[in-house]
């Protein structure tokens, strides 16, 4: 168990991060961030904050020497960066992220571990996409293999013809076949050092542009009659990465059950009801886990929950929403950028309290 007062490192400087941060306060730790130059906003919250390159090996050695436990907020934090932190320091192995970095990695470590994906391909070249095209068909989705987040690095494709306008990007990609899905949702569990696995309702998913915009519960019946099975896969894919903290994985509620669309080795978006609306929230219990104490309850504590993103130019107005019935909860990011397509914040409505 992590003894009060010790610092616990985050690898990422962004919201996320910054709910960590206050979550490990809370519990009467210290927070060291480190994070390439930026908008970081985790700074705020952090005793200590190194902002310095993902390869400067003297800033990694100063930051893991103020560390007693280290984790991340972003899954592409270079793995030679947690190469660089003593592998007793990590709270999970470095494993987690190489698998979640690639689109086609975690695709494969999924569909092995049983899971079902949309059908993919491997696309570095013209060729390849010409022949991916040929054997999955449109419509499709190509997407950087690599580094895309929010929608961010994806090309939809409509059809075969529109297809032949759309150039190999230059780097390596996957293309997949569009899933005709009836809901998204996501699995966010929390495994603990002992393999001790808890997971919270999962919410319906709505994007926009293919950015999370909304998350409710009660998430429908076509998304809780497929609510165990990709548990199941959730939970295995934990195990077999040896897993502790917070992990998500995305899927798609298709007629045929769910599909595996991807994972995120950390606390997610579309966990962020979990603050007011779950007995711990994903952040505490990331924290929890990570530093060996007993996990808390995921209990839903409402009938109704719903959580929106508040992004880019709406942040300018967001506290108005505090004007509201209901007793919103506004949180906002401190990001003085409010560029269009950034999260900027999210505000949660909660029901009834369930008894
Ligand atoms: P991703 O970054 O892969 O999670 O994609 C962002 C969003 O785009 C998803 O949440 C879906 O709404 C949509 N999307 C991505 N891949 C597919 C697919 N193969 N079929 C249908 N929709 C998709």
């Amino acid at each position: 168990m992590l003894a009060p007062g010790s610092t616990i490192g985050i690898l990422g400087g962004g919201q996320l991060g910054r709910m960590m941060a206050m979550a490990a306060v809370q519990l009467g730790y210290r927070v060291a961030g480190y994070a390439p130059a930026g908008e970081n906003v985790a700074v705020e919250v952090s005793a200590y904050f190194w902002e310095a390159g993902w390869a400067d090996r003297n800033a990694l050695a100063e930051f893991a020497a103020a560390c007693d436990v280290v984790t991340w907020e972003f899954e592409n934090v270079p793995l030679a960066t947690i190469a660089a932190i003593p592998p007793a320091l990590l709270a999970c192995p470095a494993r987690a992220l190489e698998v979640a970095q690639d689109r086609l990695s975690e695709k494969q470590f999924a569909e092995n571990l049983g899971g079902r994906a949309a059908p993919f391909a491997r696309v570095e070249s013209d060729e390849d996409f010409a022949r991916a095209l040929e054997r999955i068909g449109a419509p499709g989705i190509l997407k950087t293999a690599r580094e895309g987040y929010d929608g961010k690095g994806q090309w939809r494709i409509a059809s075969a013809h529109e297809a032949s306008g759309v150039r190999f990007p230059g780097q390596p990609c996957v293309y997949e076949g569009m899933v005709a899905f009836e809901a998204e949702f996501s699995v966010i569990l929390v495994r603990s050092r002992d393999g001790e696995v808890r997971f919270w309702n999962s919410t319906a998913n709505h994007h926009e542009g293919g950015m999370l915009a909304q998350s409710t519960l009660p998430a429908g019946a076509l998304i809780e009659a497929q609510v165990p099975e990709a548990r199941a896969l959730a939970a295995k894919i934990a195990e077999a990465l040896g897993y502790v903290g917070v992990l998500t994985v995305e899927f798609f509620a298709t007629r045929e059950g769910p599909v595996f669309n991807e994972m995120a080795p950390r606390v997610h978006n579309s966990g962020h009801w979990t603050i007011e609306g779950a007995a711990t929230s994903q952040f505490e219990n990331h924290i929890r886990a990570i530093a060996g104490l007993p996990l808390g309850s995921t209990k839903t504590r409402f009938e109704t929950i719903e959580m929106r993103n508040i992004v880019g130019p709406e942040a300018l107005t967001a506290h108005q929403i505090l004007a509201e019935q209901g007793e919103p909860h506004l949180h906002l990011y401190g990001k003085r950028e409010a560029r269009e397509g950034r999260k900027m914040g999210h505000v949660t409505r909660v029901g009834r309290p369930l008894s």
